[in-house]
């Protein structure tokens, strides 16, 4: 790779696309890997919006990753033509970036939402529930994770739910069980945007709202609640008390709210109270995407004075 030392300019630019096409300057014919190929597309595009040339975008692609893309694959990639993200937008967690929607994609997926592997291989994420703004929501956030148009919600007639449902193996690999806190936190606790989001996506899954405006989160996984507790205090002042466990045990029959079914509980479990000189601070920088209880911590927090 030594040629470059000439430095840019050197190659007029009819030439070097000729003899630059998929080979690089050792000669060697060289496909790069599809996420090198992402980064150079990103970036192929970023240059082109500052008015670079072709010949000035393949030379700060080869300075930056050591490959020559050549000349009518960019002129694909700028028209549109073609892209490295064909089928599997985002294919390492490694190019998976924090945003406020990942945020909330994972905290609905610790709550109500799924992931699994079929057994043909597909790698479904997403969320089946009552509440459609809820879903909407989801399909939302999804959509812009995976730089998609929103996913709109399926009505399930039979059960009078929503659901939406994405195969990605990306999110897959993030998402799967058992959940993984460690492989969560550097989405999550990106920026205090981020923790909202996912607290919001948790809360909407899981929170609920007293009538007397108690606002609690239950959760069968104690490190999930220890963690909400902690970036509840952490980012935005939020106190909250227990993880106390719940009346429910092993075993005991329950009411699905959601499908009307009745389940037996597999799992202990645990919840988390909001202190009531916390909940105006909860309403400001959480809140619920579902109305129902959005509508339940307003009319409590108007009632007591406290908004
Ligand atoms: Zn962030």
């Amino acid at each position: 790779m030594k040629d470059m030392a000439q430095g840019p300019g050197f190659c007029p630019e009819g030439e070097e696309v000729k003899k630059m096409e998929n080979i690089t300057k050792t000669g060697r014919k060289k496909i790069p890997p599809r996420e090198l190929r992402i980064k150079a597309y990103n970036d192929v595009r970023k240059l082109r919006k500052r008015g670079l040339s072709y010949t000035k975008i393949r030379e700060e692609i080869y300075r930056k990753y050591g490959v020559w893309i050549d000349a009518t694959t960019i002129y694909s990639w700028l028209r549109g033509k073609s892209s490295p993200y064909n089928g599997r937008r985002i294919p390492s967690l490694e190019l998976l970036k924090p945003s406020e929607a990942l945020g909330y994609v994972i905290g609905t997926r610790i709550g109500d939402g799924f992931s699994r592997e079929t057994s043909y291989g597909y790698c479904i994420t997403g969320l089946k529930a009552k509440d459609r703004e809820f879903v909407e929501e989801f399909g939302r956030c999804i959509g812009i994770v995976l730089g998609r148009e929103p996913i709109k919600p399926k009505f399930m007639k039979n059960e009078g739910t929503y659901i939406v449902e994405v195969n990605n193996k990306t999110l897959y690999e993030l998402l799967k069980k058992p959940v993984d806190l460690k492989r969560i936190k550097p989405y999550v606790e990106h920026c205090p945007k981020c923790a909202a989001a996912f607290l919001r996506g948790l809360f909407d899954s899981e929170g609920h709202v007293r009538k007397e405006g108690y606002v609690y989160l239950h959760n069968t996984n104690y490190e999930v609640l220890v963690y909400a507790q902690k970036l509840l205090w952490k980012y935005f002042g939020i106190e909250s008390t227990g993880p106390w466990p719940t009346t429910t045990r092993q075993g005991t029959i329950k009411n699905n709210p959601r499908t009307g079914k009745q389940y037996k509980a597999n799992e202990d479990c645990y919840y988390i109270y909001i202190r009531a000189e916390s909940l105006p601070r909860f309403y400001r920088y959480i809140g619920f995407t579902i109305e129902r209880k959005q509508k339940r911590l307003e009319d409590y927090l108007r009632r007591t004075g406290k908004l």
